[in-house]
């Protein structure tokens, strides 16, 4: 007898943290590491590691190896292989090529000079569809826009609660392939988060308005895209975002009890500050005992508590 087996329906959580190699890891990414690793583990679910590194030009050698060092000394301990994106450039290519092919996204042959200087990139809007008529044929030089229609994107974020986009009007058709011959990054990582099955991206604030295009983007590919929460993007004493760009220093694991504690405090956990001597080990305890995003403020950028 030929019977089905139904399985339960058991929801399962599947998060990432997905660093580009441009350099060390700084405090700013041990914040939104520490808040996406206890989100997946406090949900019960798996956490996976990705490396972003398909802009070659702003990579810096050595630095995935010293990613991986710090994560470990840190005491994060993800789940499977991990991934590269740079694996995955053919990929990209071709479903980017499939795209166009549907007409779902044309080609642009606007300079970046043309672009900045358009009366729209004046008034702070995006790209206004010089080029969505044109009919341009793929040549080299010329980037790949996805067209957005009228509707609005909507979603619940994890911190910053309700958010509602009028694409057309906040970014315009949105590149996917550029014209360097590099996919976007929201093309890259919409595809991997498919593919790679997360239920929630925990991510720094600052790609907060990246997050209803790269929900378009899903959304051609499969009904339930993801659920997003965004934390907040750490300042030095001067206002400036900790960046790989802006030289942040790298994240010194002789001090990591207390940078873990720090990253804690700074996530709203409230921490006991007894635990900046404990080993990681007792604060990664203590934390999965009581991490609650409700306690996560919701704002763009704090600045670095010490
Ligand atoms: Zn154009």
């Amino acid at each position: 007898m030929n019977r089905r087996l139904s399985k339960p329906f058991t929801p399962y959580y599947r998060g990432r943290f997905a660093p580009s190699p441009s350099g060390p890891l700084h405090y700013g990414s041990l914040l939104t590491a520490v808040a996406s690793y206890l989100q997946a583990r406090c949900n019960h679910g798996c956490w996976h590691l990705r490396i972003e590194d398909i802009d070659p030009p702003r990579q810096q050698k050595g630095a995935v190896r010293q990613i991986l060092t710090s994560l470990r000394a840190f005491g994060f301990d993800w789940d499977g292989p991990v991934r590269y994106q740079s694996q995955r450039l053919a990929y990209y290519q071709h479903i980017a090529a499939q795209l166009y092919k549907d007409q779902l996204a044309y080609y642009c042959q606007c300079s970046r000079k043309q672009l900045s200087s358009s009366p729209e990139a004046r008034l702070g809007r995006n790209y206004r569809g010089n080029c969505r008529e044109m009919e341009l044929a793929p040549l080299a030089g010329r980037s790949l826009r996805m067209r957005v229609g009228t509707d609005h994107v909507a979603f619940n974020d994890g911190v910053f609660g309700r958010q509602n986009y009028d694409l057309q009007a906040d970014s315009g058709d949105y590149v996917i392939y550029r014209a360097d011959q590099l996919p976007s990054y929201t093309l890259a990582v919409s595809l991997d988060d498919i593919h790679e099955g997360y239920t929630e991206l925990v991510r720094g604030a600052d790609l907060l308005h990246l997050s209803a295009r790269q929900l378009h983007l899903m959304q051609q590919f499969t009904p339930q895209p993801v659920q997003f929460m965004h934390v907040p993007i750490i300042t030095d004493s001067s206002g400036q975002k900790l960046s790989k760009q802006n030289h942040a220093s790298a994240l010194d694991t002789r001090h990591r009890s207390f940078l873990l504690y720090s990253a804690l405090k700074d996530l709203g956990q409230e921490p006991p500050k007894y635990l900046s001597r404990r080993s990681v080990a007792n604060i990664w305890d203590w934390a999965f005992s009581r991490w609650q995003v409700s306690l996560i403020a919701p704002e763009m950028m704090i600045k670095q508590g010490f």
